[in-house]
C-alpha cells in the first residue's frame, strides 16, 4: 500500500499513516489507503516545482499537451466501469449516478483537449520598426488542488484538465473520505505518458496536508472547492504569499416558482433540484420561493412526491438517491433541521435519519420539506448540504428577486414561469453565477461556472477555466535600444 504519488513514484507517507474507507451506504470496508501529512505535501510541492521550473511539460506546445489530455479521456472511457464503481463505493451514491459523473469527467477532459492551442496569443502591430509586440499565454506554475467528497472526480477534473492543457504542474489533495478515484486518475495520467512530477497526489486531512499546500511559498495557485468556512481559511493562508486563488464555495440556491409556471415540470425539477445526490450538491435548489397563490397546491404535491423518494445504496436497483457522506455530516444536517423547526419552520416531511431495514447501517436522511420559512431564518441562510428544502412565499416579481438575492451566496438559482419576458427580467436581477429558466442543474463545459458574492472567487470550465490556470502577458521588446536622453546626467 503506497498511494501517495510524488514525482512519478508511488510512495508511503513519511509518517506511515493509513485510513480505512467505508461505504457510507452500509459501512462495508472499501479500502485502506495511505494517509499523508504536511511533510508529504512539502515533498510533493518540491516535485511539482522542479517539474515546472526544469521539466518539459510547461515548454511542451499547448496542442501537444492537448493530445495527451485527449488520451486521458480515452483511457477514462476504457476504464469507465472501474472508475464508476470506485466512486459509488466511496460516496455511497447510486452506481448509475457515478456512471453519469464519469461521463461528465470524460467530457471535461475532451473539452479541454479540444480547445488546446485555440487561443494562441496575438501579435500587435505597433507601427514602430524597432519593436516586436506580442501577447502570449503562460502557465501559472505549481497549483494546489483541494477537492470535496460530493463529486470527487468531477470536481477534480474541472481543475486538472485545464491546468494540464495550460502547462501547469500540480499537487492534488482530495477529500480524505473519497480518495479512490484520485488514485485511479494518477495511474491513468501515468499511463498516458505525463512526465514525472507534473501530477502529484497527497492523501490526508485538510488540517495537515491541505494547510501545508495553501501556505507554502512554492505554490503559485490554490484551487479549492468545498465549504465557505474552509474557503475563508484558505484565502487567509494564501494571502501572505499572494497566491492566485480559485474558490468554489457552494450556495444556498433559490428556486423561484411563479403561479403561471408549468406545474408538473416545476414540481418535478424542484425535487431534482434539492434531492439529487441527497442535496450534497453545491448548486442544489434548497430554497423554494413560491408565489403565494400557488403555495398550497405546490407544496402539497411536492411533499406527496418527496415522501415517495426511495433511498438505497449504490447497487440497489430501486434506489432513487443515496446516503449522506458521513456520520459527522448526518449530525450536521440533523442539527440544521432541528434548528429550523426551533426557529418556527413547519416540518412537512422527513426531518430525521432514515433507518428502515437495510438503511439502518448507512447515513441516510429522509427527504425533508420545511414550510413557512422566512429569509431571516438560519435554516434558510446556511447551507445544510443535505436533502432539506425550505419553502418561502412571495407576492410579486420584485419581491421574488429581492427574497432570492437576500443571501451571502450567489452560485446558482432558477426561475419558473411561462412568461418569457418575466423570466428574463427576474434572471437579470438575480446575483448568481448561473441562472436556469424553467430548468435546474444542467451545465455545459463551454460555459463558465462560478459564484457571485461569497460563493467563490474565479470561474471554472470553458475559456474562463483555462484562464484561471494561465497568465496573460504583454511582451514589449525593444530590438534596437538607444539612450532615450530623458535625464541628461
Ligand atoms: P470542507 O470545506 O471542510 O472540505 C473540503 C476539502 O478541503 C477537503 O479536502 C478538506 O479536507 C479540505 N480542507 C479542510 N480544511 C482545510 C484547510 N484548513 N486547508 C486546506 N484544505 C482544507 O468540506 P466538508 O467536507 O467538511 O464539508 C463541509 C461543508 O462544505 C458541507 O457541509 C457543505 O456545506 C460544503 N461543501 C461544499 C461543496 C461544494 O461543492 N461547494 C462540496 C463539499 C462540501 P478534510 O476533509 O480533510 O477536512
Amino acid at each position: 500500500m503506497a498511494e501517495l504519488y510524488i514525482h512519478g513514484e508511488w510512495l508511503d507517507p513519511e509518517l506511515g499513516g493509513t485510513r480505512e474507507i467505508r461505504c457510507p451506504a452500509d459501512g462495508t470496508p472499501v479500502a485502506v489507503v495511505s494517509e499523508g501529512s504536511d511533510a508529504d505535501s512539502v515533498k510533493a510541492i518540491a516535485a511539482a516545482r522542479r517539474a515546472f521550473d526544469d521539466g518539459p511539460w510547461p515548454r511542451t506546445p499547448e496542442r501537444d499537451r492537448g493530445v495527451l489530455v485527449a488520451k486521458v479521456a480515452d483511457l477514462l472511457l476504457r476504464d469507465r466501469a472501474e472508475y464508476a464503481r470506485a466512486e459509488a463505493l466511496d460516496t455511497g451514491k447510486r452506481l448509475v449516478e457515478a456512471e453519469y459523473d464519469i461521463d461528465d469527467v470524460i467530457a471535461c477532459f475532451r473539452y479541454f483537449a479540444g480547445i488546446a492551442g485555440s487561443d494562441a496569443g496575438r501579435v500587435i502591430d505597433t507601427g514602430l520598426t524597432t519593436t516586436i509586440s506580442r501577447v502570449v499565454h503562460e502557465p501559472v506554475g505549481v497549483c494546489a488542488m483541494i477537492t470535496p467528497w460530493n463529486y470527487p472526480l468531477l470536481q477534480t477534473s474541472w481543475k486538472v484538465a485545464p491546468a494540464l492543457v495550460a502547462g501547469n504542474t500540480f499537487v492534488l489533495k482530495p477529500s480524505e473520505l473519497t480518495p479512490s478515484t484520485s488514485i485511479l486518475l494518477m495511474r491513468t495520467l501515468e499511463e498516458a505518458g505525463l512526465p514525472a512530477g507534473v501530477a502529484n497526489l497527497v492523501l490526508g486531512t485538510g488540517a495537515s496536508v491541505g494547510a501545508a499546500l495553501t501556505s507554502h511559498p512554492d505554490v503559485d495557485l490554490v484551487s479549492f472547492t468545498g465549504g465557505l468556512h474552509t474557503g475563508r481559511r484558505i484565502m487567509a493562508a494564501a494571502a501572505p504569499t499572494v497566491k492566485k486563488i480559485a474558490l468554489e464555495l457552494g450556495g444556498k440556491n433559490p428556486n423561484i416558482v411563479f403561479a403561471d409556471a408549468d406545474f408538473l415540470a416545476a414540481i418535478d425539477m424542484a425535487l431534482t433540484a434539492v434531492f439529487l445526490n441527497s442535496g450534497q450538491v453545491c448548486s442544489a435548489g434548497a430554497r423554494l420561493i413560491v408565489q403565494d397563490e400557488l403555495h398550497d397546491r405546490f407544496v402539497e404535491e411536492l411533499v406527496r412526491r418527496a415522501k415517495l423518494i426511495r433511498l438505497g445504496g449504490p447497487f440497489d436497483p430501486d434506489a432513487e438517491t443515496g446516503p449522506l457522506i458521513s456520520a459527522a455530516h448526518l449530525a450536521k444536517v440533523t442539527a440544521a433541521v432541528e434548528a429550523g423547526v426551533a426557529e418556527g419552520a413547519v416540518l412537512r416531511c422527513g426531518g430525521s435519519r432514515a433507518t428502515d431495514g437495510v438503511l439502518a447501517d448507512g447515513f441516510f436522511f429522509a427527504p425533508t420539506v420545511l414550510d413557512e420559512c422566512d429569509t431571516k431564518m438560519r435554516v434558510v441562510q446556511d447551507e445544510s448540504f443535505g436533502p432539506v428544502l425550505t419553502v418561502e412565499r412571495f407576492t410579486n416579481e420584485a419581491d421574488a428577486a429581492r427574497i432570492a438575492n437576500d443571501s451571502i451566496y450567489g452560485l446558482a438559482g432558477a426561475v419558473w414561469t411561462q412568461d418569457a419576458g418575466k423570466a428574463q427580467r427576474v434572471a437579470a436581477k438575480l446575483r448568481m453565477g448561473t441562472v436556469w429558466i424553467n430548468d435546474y442543474h444542467p451545465y455545459v463545459p463551454q460555459a463558465e461556472w462560478g459564484g457571485f458574492k461569497q460563493s467563490g472567487v474565479g470561474r471554472e470550465l470553458g475559456h474562463a477555466g483555462l484562464g484561471e490556470y494561465r497568465e496573460t502577458k504583454h511582451i514589449w521588446q525593444n530590438i534596437d535600444p538607444e539612450p532615450q536622453g530623458w535625464f541628461s546626467g
